[in-house]
């Protein structure tokens, strides 16, 4: 069964794979089941263009878990790869961390969380890299998306590039912090 670190990682898991008619997301049904004392998060649903019926299911572990956007604890995941990760936040910091200084205060708030999303997805990557090694290991990479990720740009998951990435991503939240309050027309 899959194992969910949070409420967070399960719905990425879930955005990540996509309808078998290829339409992403859908309209899903939340319950906790218990079987054998071990806790566990049902989502059903119904594609919205195949009418498909789609349902996950994830353990949870048992630690306490994190506050988002961070998906989970020191551990690595174990239902998303380094790849998956890095490419979900450049969809997200495309939209939205690069452009975040120029933008008017009304639409910051979005884009901050935008920005703060992209920023815990880098820092998931780096929790695969085991302690004095200096790029995450291939084997590492189990999805065709992950895969394809690291075929393209090798360099970007080495720990220079990802350290570099995740305080860049960095400046830009807080730079946002700083000049967010209190600006008057
Ligand atoms: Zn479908």
């Amino acid at each position: 069964m899959l194992i969910a670190r949070s409420t967070q990682e399960a719905h990425l898991y879930m955005d990540l794979h996509a309808c078998a008619c290829g339409a992403e997301g859908f309209e899903s049904e939340h319950r906790l089941d218990e079987r054998d004392g071990v806790l566990v998060a049902v989502y059903e649903g119904v594609c919205p263009r195949c009418g498909r019926a789609r349902s996950f299911e994830f353990r949870l572990i048992d630690e306490l878990p994190p506050a988002p956007p961070a998906f989970g604890g020191p551990e690595p995941s174990r239902i998303i790869d380094p790849g998956e990760f890095l490419w979900v936040s450049d969809q997200v910091a495309t939209d939205s961390g690069l452009r975040l200084l120029r933008t008017p205060p009304a639409e910051r708030h979005a884009q901050r969380e935008g920005s703060a999303f992209a920023l815990a997805a880098v820092e998931e990557v780096l929790k695969f890299l085991p302690r004095g090694v200096d790029s995450v290991p291939g084997e590492l990479f189990t999805s065709e998306r992950g895969r394809a990720e690291h075929d393209r740009a090798p360099h970007r998951f080495e720990r220079a590039a990802l350290l570099e990435n995740v305080a860049r991503k960095r400046r830009v939240l807080e730079g946002a912090g700083r000049t967010a309050p209190h600006q008057g027309a």
